[in-house]
């Protein structure tokens, strides 16, 4: 339950990060005691890099109070195309073991290829990622995604420098990234419960790897994370099983995994929250929160809700949150996971009119 207490600040300085690169490699062949020397004195447990929130979540719980979790995605951060700092990227270096999602965050790939000493996890190939609903969508998130990257991380300064990237680096790294999206996998995983349990046995092995004599641990962690994920997914099918509308219109397409429950999701913007809509796509919206009788349009709580908030004015509805759950904020600090996905069952429930 406690992610928050136990991440560490990411500021680290130049040098420091420095000596920690270059001090780390091999470390992490060894467990405990030798590992947390190169981790900057975290105590005896195994200090773990997870790239966004969801990953930080799960690795907390199967990792318990011995293993030290670095989100790389700091509260309040929209973790799409996040850029790492210096001090991040020797977090990477030093860690036990690396959480991330591969083609989700190009700067973490980048940084696990040429940084991570120890072993890595990869968490889309445990779990699965399924493609998007349709084909004609996920291409508009590709063109969408390469378009909204000229203004972005405006006022969002991370704290230490950025890590220095030539011009010509920056330019070819941009242009390939709207294109290479894996084509049209659905990155969200977390949004279904069953997938979070899967990547909570697959932690719980890797952690066993490096450090085998808390192996019982981390498989008990596993089980008593599946049992609450499995109660979520129980209170998900039941709560969403008799509904009077299944169409949300949502921010971001980030909710095709509750497909499972019989929701559909028509996105206001396409795969990043900031992405600008066009106007075909909000005469489409429009037109569809009329014929279905929409109620609500959803807005999250990481992205600007301009488009969300002048759709609802136009069509005269309401509008809520519904969490991605991509990272917390100031206003979810208390919260975690599993009580976020509560909040996004009840509000669902509200919208679309579920018995
Ligand atoms: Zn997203």
């Amino acid at each position: 339950m406690r992610v928050t207490p136990a991440l560490r600040p990411a500021a680290l300085s130049l040098a420091s990060a420095v000596v920690l690169a270059l001090g780390v490699s091999g470390c992490a062949a060894f467990s405990d005691d030798t590992a947390s020397e190169g981790s900057g004195g975290s105590g005896d447990g195994l200090t773990v890099a997870t790239a966004f929130y969801p990953l930080a979540y799960v690795t907390q719980r199967i990792g318990g109070e011995d293993v030290a979790v670095e989100n790389l995605t700091q509260p309040g951060q929209e973790p799409h195309d996040l850029e790492l700092t210096v001090g991040e990227t020797a977090e990477i270096s030093a860690a036990d073991l690396v959480v991330y999602l591969r083609d989700f965050q190009p700067a973490v790939d980048e940084a696990v290829e040429q940084n991570a000493a120890g072993a890595t996890l990869d968490a889309g190939e445990v779990v699965g990622l399924e493609p998007f609903a349709d084909e004609d969508h996920a291409d508009e998130h590709a063109d969408q995604h390469a378009d909204e990257h000229g203004d972005e991380h405006v006022g969002e300064e991370p704290a230490d420098e950025p890590v220095a990237a030539t011009p010509s680096e920056e330019e070819g790294h941009h242009e390939g990234d709207g294109h290479d999206h894996e084509g049209d996998l659905d990155p969200h995983f977390w949004l279904d419960p069953d997938r979070m349990a899967d990547l909570g046995d697959a932690v719980a092995d890797q952690l066993s790897e490096i450090d085998p004599e808390r192996a019982a641990t981390y498989a008990e962690n596993a089980d008593a994370l599946r049992a609450d994920l499995d109660d979520l997914d129980d209170a998900l099918t039941d709560g969403l099983s008799s509904c009077e509308r299944e169409t949300i219109v949502v921010s971001h397409d980030a909710f095709g995994y509750l497909s499972k429950y019989g929701v559909e999701v028509a996105p206001v913007a396409g795969l990043t929250p900031d992405a600008e809509p066009t106007v075909s796509v909000l005469a489409d919206l429009q037109a569809l929160i009329r014929e279905d009788g929409i109620t609500t349009v959803f807005s999250e709580r990481l992205a600007s809700p301009a488009f969300t908030e002048s759709l609802a004015e136009d069509t005269g509805i309401t509008t809520a949150v519904l969490d991605p759950i991509e990272g917390l904020t100031d206003e979810t600090s208390g919260e975690d996971y599993l009580s976020l996905m509560r909040e996004n069952l009840e509000a669902l429930q509200k919208a679309n009119g579920c018995g």
